[in-house]
């Protein structure tokens, strides 16, 4: 039997989500949007269709898009991601925001950007402030190379340095450090939906009651600030209370934590 980009269609529309069975079929085909409503008839070859038959099972099994396909989209601009790093939130898009506000009107301002990850962070900061100098850091050495990557294709001038958390940066100070560092607490039934278990878990969770990071982040960050400086992290939804605290108890000034667009309260900055 004949497999056509419709036949392919529905017969992944019984298995998985109707959007990501229209996705996946164009990753794997290179077919867009509108061949698909214009030529719904069109054969596939049988690589093609073999390459979407186990992105669909693997999908079903929970495996996310992004890991499949290679690639997820954070503020217009397509990223490289592997399991290596976490996939891009919509919510990480507050930081960027606030981080933003703080540079405007700086004139060569030093950005620092903890636990990088895919580079999501560090690379839209470099892009969207091109006057600003960009270090970014992260532990796992796969993280890195995926994150260089990244800002090799975009075009994005950003220092990548492996090491934990303050260590590659010993002795330098910057105006802004910004982190999405690990938050979750483990056990948290979270981590085990929505494809987090498919994630690094290095990314997601400190293996105890998720503020170890945001702790030492917070304690270490006033060698690395200059005065008047601006520490910026993302959080958990339940969190911003104890980062104020834990801000304000480390001299930090207008310790304020903002929500994001689903109204959870999702970053927290101050300034040294
Ligand atoms: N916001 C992510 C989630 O809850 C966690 C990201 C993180 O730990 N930095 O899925």
């Amino acid at each position: 039997m004949k497999i056509t980009l419709i036949s392919a269609l529905t017969a992944a529309k019984q298995q998985i989500d109707r959007l990501d069975a229209r996705l996946l079929l164009q990753y794997a085909t290179g077919c867009t949007h509108a061949d698909l409503l214009a030529r719904p008839e069109t054969p596939v070859s049988v690589p093609a269709y073999e390459r979407f038959a186990d992105w669909v099972v693997r999908r079903a099994a929970g495996e996310p898009l992004a890991y499949l396909v290679g690639e997820a989209e954070f503020r217009s601009r397509v990223f490289q991601v592997s399991p290596d790093v976490l996939i891009p939130r919509p919510e990480t898009e507050l930081l960027i925001e606030l981080a933003l506000e703080r540079l405007r009107g700086l004139d060569a301002p030093k950005v620092l950007d903890l636990g990088t990850g895919s580079g999501i962070v560090a690379i839209s900061l470099a892009l969207e402030c091109p006057l600003a100098t960009v270090v970014a850091v992260d532990l796992s050495k796969p993280a890195i190379s995926v994150a260089r990557n990244n800002a090799g294709r975009l075009g994005a001038r950003v220092d990548f340095r492996q090491g934990d958390w303050f260590a590659p940066v010993a002795g330098e100070r910057f105006d802004l450090v910004v982190a999405n560092p690990p938050y979750v607490a483990d056990g948290d039934p979270h981590l085990l939906r929505d494809g987090l278990p498919f994630e690094p878990r290095i990314a997601l969770t400190d293996g105890a009651d998720g503020l170890t990071c945001i702790r030492r982040i917070v304690a270490n960050a006033p060698a690395h600030l200059k005065p008047g400086g601006w520490l910026l992290f993302e959080h958990g939804h339940d969190q911003g209370e104890t980062s104020r605290n834990l801000l304000t108890a480390a001299a930090f000034k207008a310790a304020t934590t903002f929500p994001d667009l689903a109204g959870s309260d999702r970053v927290s900055s101050a300034y040294f």
